[in-house]
Order: C-alpha cells, then structure tokens, then sequence
C-alpha cells in the first residue's frame, strides 16, 4: 500500500468531487493540503489541493476517471442521452446504467 497522488485540483471543492468520483468507482483515495490551501497567508502559490489514491495499484484507474471527471466539469458538464438505447442520462455519469454504453467523448 503506498499512495500516489493523481490529481492536482484547484480547490479543495475539485478536489473533494474528485476523491468521490473514485470513491464512486471503488478507489479509496485521499486529499491533501485542502487545510492548506487559501485564508493562511503565506502559503507558496503551488500549493494545491491533490488526491492521492491510497494505494498506487489503483493508480492507472483513477488517472483515467480522473480525465474524464476533468473533461465532463470542464466541457460535457451536462446530462447527455445513450447513442445505444437513447436512455437520458445525468451529467454524472459515464456509463448508461441501461445498456452499459460508456458515454461518449463527444456529446
Ligand atoms: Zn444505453
């Protein structure tokens, strides 16, 4: 068990969403700094918030959610509708929980 860190947030708000995404996917993870971060003053500006899977096993998992948590929140922040069996689908999730369809890139 030895954590990695995977994702370097720009708040402690990212970084929490994101420490569920993986949790919702069965990653245990953790954040780092979020204490840190803002109101302390003296802080060096590279200090983040980040989310460290517990276990670098897990760690080419949470990369890939993590990519595709970044690109739903920055760009397909919106419900999108299964191309397989035109289910209506939340923005949360990746996968049409009627056919299985991984959601795609471009919707
Ligand atoms: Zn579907």
């Amino acid at each position: 068990m030895k954590p990695r860190e995977v994702y370097l947030a720009a708040d402690p708000v990212n970084a929490e969403i994101a420490k569920d995404v993986l949790a919702g996917h069965g990653i245990a993870a953790h954040v780092r700094n979020q204490y840190l971060w803002g109101g302390m003053g003296d802080l060096p500006a590279n200090v983040y918030p980040s989310v460290w899977v517990d276990d670098e096993v897990d760690f080419a998992a949470a990369k890939a959610l993590i990519r595709r948590f970044e690109r739903g929140a920055l760009a397909h922040g919106r419900p999108w509708q299964c191309p397989n069996c035109g289910e209506n689908l939340d923005a949360q999730f990746e996968q049409c929980w009627n056919c299985q369809a991984v959601r795609p890139d471009s919707t």
